[in-house]
């Protein structure tokens, strides 16, 4: 629905958020909730475009396993503090209230028991009509205006500007931009005095060599992986990840994404190891069945992709019919070498239109942890992916999103 009132009428106890994705509608149903009048602005002709997309359509809420620490910010210490003040279990407390019920897998990643992302969409949407919030749809912000103390608010191919006390910008960062997200805050916000860190995907598929992992397109595993700059470890995951004709995809891989841009892709190696659960696998068979005529091939099957071995023996020179005893020794080395710290070179990142969320963005540190207001300026608030603030996969960037949100509409609700 888009009410169409303007400015000209009178400017308290209204408030004005930009941007309708999970951060913005959670602002918008707290501040409600607090007695305020509030205006949701999205230039998509839906709200949370993006959310309806999560998890492959399935929306992963959040994590049990939740920790600051995991966090990218430039300021962990008022990360923490806004998650101590609504993290997963008041999400999930939360959800449950307005009648999102949920559910974790054996990896503590939580989905709604629907497992639709749209589902969720749909019931939040239901939410805010109830609470009154007027929702202002498919035009874009073209100008936020400071005049005194009020914020204008001006929409392309809108006339008289709205007028707000108090605005909360949850415009998102510049990741999947087709869904709406495409960073032209950030310079009015910069001009309001506030520190903006550069902004790179993250999350992202990652570009490598492919001509060492050709063979591999499709397989798909749980991998442990580092990252190094030279011989320097940058960052390390376990988890899964999938080869294909470009490089690698996958949470595994995608959780290391955010260092790339950082630096030279030439210097930057993933170093892979395939055996992360079984580390004593090749010693192991050696020891039972060194001496047996058992095809290599056949055993390494018992824990890897048919794929994957045969890969791995023609990557040794090992013939792929060999008989365990007939390798050599330092054949069977330079296998477990393979397996379990394979270099390959990193090119790139597949950039911002197929990252999940970019790094960066306004400096987190600029913000008041318990009420998301900054300390720049009187009565703007920020929540979301805006601020410098991301996650792994797993959950976490919806949770900060529903986070930030939350506190951000809380406060700024109350006049
Ligand atoms: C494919 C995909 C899958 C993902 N899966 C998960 C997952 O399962 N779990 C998880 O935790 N995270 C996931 N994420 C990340 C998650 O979607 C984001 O962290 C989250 O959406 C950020 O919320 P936000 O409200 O800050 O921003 P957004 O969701 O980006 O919303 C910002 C909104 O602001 C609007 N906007 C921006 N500028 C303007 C303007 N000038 N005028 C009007 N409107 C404007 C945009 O249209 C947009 O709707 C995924 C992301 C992608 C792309």
């Amino acid at each position: 629905m888009c009410y169409n009132e303007r400015g000209t009428e009178k400017a308290m106890e209204k408030i004005g958020i930009i941007g309708a994705g999970p951060a913005g509608i959670t602002a918008a149903l707290q501040a409600a909730h607090e007695g305020s009048k509030v205006f949701l602005f999205d230039g998509n002709d839906q709200i949370g475009r993006k959310l309806a997309v999560t998890g492959s359509g399935r929306c992963n809420l959040t994590n049990a396993h939740l920790i600051s620490e995991r966090y990218y910010s430039d300021h962990i210490p008022t990360l923490k503090t806004i998650l101590e003040k609504f993290g997963n279990t008041h999400l999930l407390q939360w959800l449950y209230e307005i009648g999102i019920r949920t559910y974790s897998t054996e990896d503590g990643w939580f989905y709604p028991v629907s497992n639709s992302a749209a589902n969720v969409v749909e019931i939040l949407s239901a939410h805010l009509k109830e609470r009154g919030v007027k929702i202002v749809l498919g035009s874009r912000v073209q100008t936020l205006h400071l005049s005194g103390e009020i914020f204008e608010i001006s929409l392309v191919g809108g006339s008289e500007p709205y007028r707000f006390p108090r605005v909360i910008l949850a415009s998102g960062g510049m990741a999947y931009p087709r869904m709406g997200s495409r960073g032209e805050i950030f310079p009015w916000v910069e001009q309001m005095g506030h520190t903006l860190i550069p902004i790179h995907p993250a999350l992202v598929p990652v570009l490598t060599d492919t001509r060492p992992i050709h063979a591999l397109q499709g397989v798909r595993l749980d991998m442990g992986i580092q990252l190094l700059l030279g011989d320097a470890l940058l960052g390390e995951t376990y988890g899964n990840a999938i080869f294909n004709e470009w490089g690698m995809n996958g949470p595994a891989v995608m959780d290391l994404s955010h260092w790339i841009p950082f630096h030279e892709p030439g210097s930057l190696a993933l170093k892979i190891n395939f055996l992360p659960n079984q580390p004593d696998f090749l010693t192991d068979v050696m020891e039972r069945f060194g001496n047996s005529s058992l095809p290599l091939q056949a055993m390494l099957g018992s824990v890897l992709p048919k794929k994957l071995c045969q890969w791995a023996l023609k990557g040794c020179l090992i013939p792929e019919n060999a008989q365990i005893n007939q390798v050599p020794h330092k054949d069977l080395a330079n296998l477990a070498e393979w397996l379990t710290a394979f270099r390959l070179q990193v090119k790139g990142t597949k950039g911002f239109d197929h990252a999940q969320v970019s790094s960066g963005g306004v400096k987190l540190e600029d913000v008041f942890a318990d009420s998301m207001q900054s300390r720049l300026q009187k009565g703007l608030y920020f929540a979301g992916e805006i601020l410098n603030v991301v996650g792994p996969c797993g959950g976490y960037n919806l949770q900060w999103a529903f986070s930030s949100g939350m506190l951000a509409g809380k406060a700024a609700g109350k006049f």
